[in-house]
């Protein structure tokens, strides 16, 4: 049996939450509350409140009044930048409180959340890279293009209130790379965590008030897609929204936009290859492909490369690795320290996960590990066995959706062409990584392959790097001057430079 969660929950004192509303914590105005269920163990370990469309109006008019009436996006540059670092300062010296938060929301292994995006570090970095823009927002002076005494100047300016939302995988790195560089903007925020990631969200919303936004700027409301999220999108006080999740709910949202067209930023899902040439240090190449698919949550990241496209003359070299390392990965609670891997999320994406591997047992694929749900003292949890599937052809149903598990589909190439096509043979577009000795073929292929962020003999987030995806794996881009921009509104001021003005 995997130990109980519950006696964490106690430690950190918190069997549940209030929603931000305001400057004011409270329950939802009909009591609702959602039970959230430990992936770990099937345990109840919390509730919190469901909100309603009431509940998401009074937040959004909040943000609404606090936009409108001030003083936050009119609040000079260096009282911004002095909250927006001292979140970062708050975050850092809370961050093992926020990762067993994170642990007991989502069950990401507490030594996986030190060493990984997941990491309260790396939260922190978010904030303190946004703070840097604050100073930064610039428009443009242009000379009259038709003569003339006159200036051209481009304003910035926030963008309004934001409607933010977020999954249940990364919720507090997810939540900063919305709520930081929005609040850097100027912007005021309405943010919905996942209803299956609520802890950590909410203790980083108190974190940010404590650094001294005013009451209304950030708001937090709590629950499900419906009714909660559903209000939220289409409340017409909201001008921008912002999401992180699945293609099908990003659909919905701008479907949502379309009236009133409010600006829309999307995060979605990938199915990203890694392209492994025989010139490669092949054992490295497989460790950290199987690493993105397996280690942390388990394959369940935007950016897991779990499409490994694999030269032939090295795949079996690249299978034996692939295999040990999923040999290596240790499931139970996420507050072990011999735990390296998390269950999936609920049981919904169990089934899928499940089906979706039997798919591609039918469809012909071959089995090389896993394949199964993990059984004895794993059973209560939702719990998959790594696997790697190889002999995959690209029209497979494994090798075309995002499956978010623990799941890597192996695809022999025999040359570069062939490489690229099948890499670029997805409907997504959000990350590769390219293994080659050969810098000129590495550099050859940075730029065919369509995805927004391509790494060379390894992969990692970089907190000031613009990060999105080609296709359907988003529109725009979170971190960098891309996303500040993003909450800003471009105004063009005529300004008459005559005699009597000066
Ligand atoms: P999801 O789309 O089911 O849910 C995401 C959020 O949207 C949750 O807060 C949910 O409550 C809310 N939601 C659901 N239906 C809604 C509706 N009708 N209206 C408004 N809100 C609604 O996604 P998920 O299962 O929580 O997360 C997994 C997905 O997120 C995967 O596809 C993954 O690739 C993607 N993801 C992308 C990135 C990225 O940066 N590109 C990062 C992490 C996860």
């Amino acid at each position: 049996m995997v130990a109980s969660i519950r006696p964490h929950r106690d430690e950190v004192g918190l069997a549940g939450g209030l929603m931000l509303i305001g400057g004011t914590w409270m329950a939802a105005g009909s009591g609702q509350t959602w039970d959230h269920r430990h992936p770990a163990t099937g345990e109840d370990v919390a509730s919190f409140p469901v909100a309603a469309a009431e509940d998401v109006d009074l937040a959004v008019r909040a943000a609404r009044r606090a936009f409108d009436e001030g003083p936050w996006p009119r609040a000079r540059a260096s009282e911004r930048i002095r909250v927006l670092r001292r979140i970062a300062d708050l975050v850092r010296s809370h961050g093992d409180e926020l990762l067993s938060l994170q642990a007991l929301d989502n069950s990401v292994p507490l030594t996986f959340g030190s060493v990984y995006a997941t990491s309260s570090g790396f939260v922190a970095d978010v904030f303190d890279h946004h703070a840097g823009w604050v100073d930064k927002l610039a428009g443009e002076t242009l000379p009259p293009y038709q003569g003339g005494d006159h200036l051209v100047l481009t304003l910035r300016e926030p963008a309004g209130v934001v409607g933010a939302i977020v999954p249940w995988n990364a919720p507090l790195l997810l939540a900063a790379q919305k709520v930081a560089p929005a609040l850097a903007a100027g912007c005021t925020v309405v943010l919905k965590p996942s209803e299956y990631a609520t802890f950590a969200v909410l203790r980083l919303a108190a974190l940010i008030e404590e650094a001294g936004l005013p009451p209304g700027v950030l708001n937090v409301v709590t629950g499900p897609g419906d009714p909660t999220g559903e209000a939220l999108i289409s409340h017409p006080m909201v001008d921008k929204l912002s999401f992180t999740g699945s293609r099908a709910t990003g659909r919905r949202i701008v479907a949502a936009s379309a009236d009133g067209f409010k600006r829309v930023s999307l995060e979605l899902g990938g199915k990203s290859p890694a392209i492994v040439f025989a010139d490669a240090d092949v054992a490295s190449a497989a460790a950290i492909t199987m690493g993105t698919v397996t280690l942390g949550l388990s394959g369940q990241v935007c950016l897991a490369q779990t499409r490994a496209l694999v030269h032939r003359d090295v795949a079996a070299e690249f299978l034996a690795t692939a295999e040990m390392i999923g040999g290596m990965v240790s499931y139970g609670s996420p507050f072990d320290p011999a735990v390296t891997s998390s269950p999936l999320i609920n049981t919904r994406q169990l089934d899928r996960v499940l089906g979706l591997i039997a798919e591609g047992q039918a469809a012909g694929a071959r089995l090389v590990c896993g394949g199964t749900r993990a059984d004895g003292d794993l059973a209560a949890g939702n719990f998959v066995m790594p696997t790697v599937f190889t002999d995959v052809s690209n029209d497979m149903s494994i090798a075309r959706e995002e499956i978010f598990g623990p799941v890597l589909s192996v695809i022999p190439f025999s040359d570069e062409d062939e490489a690229v096509r099948i890499a670029n043979d997805t409907e997504y577009g959000l990350a590769a990584t390219v293994w080659t000795g050969d810098l000129k073929r590495a550099v050859r292929l940075a730029r065919a392959i369509r995805a927004g962020t391509v790494g060379i003999n390894g992969y990692q987030l970089e907190p000031h790097a613009a990060f999105g995806g080609y296709r359907q794996s988003g529109l725009g881009r979170e971190g960098g001057r891309p996303a500040i921009e993003s909450y800003t509104e471009l105004k063009t001021v005529l300004l008459p430079f005559t005699d009597e003005m000066m």
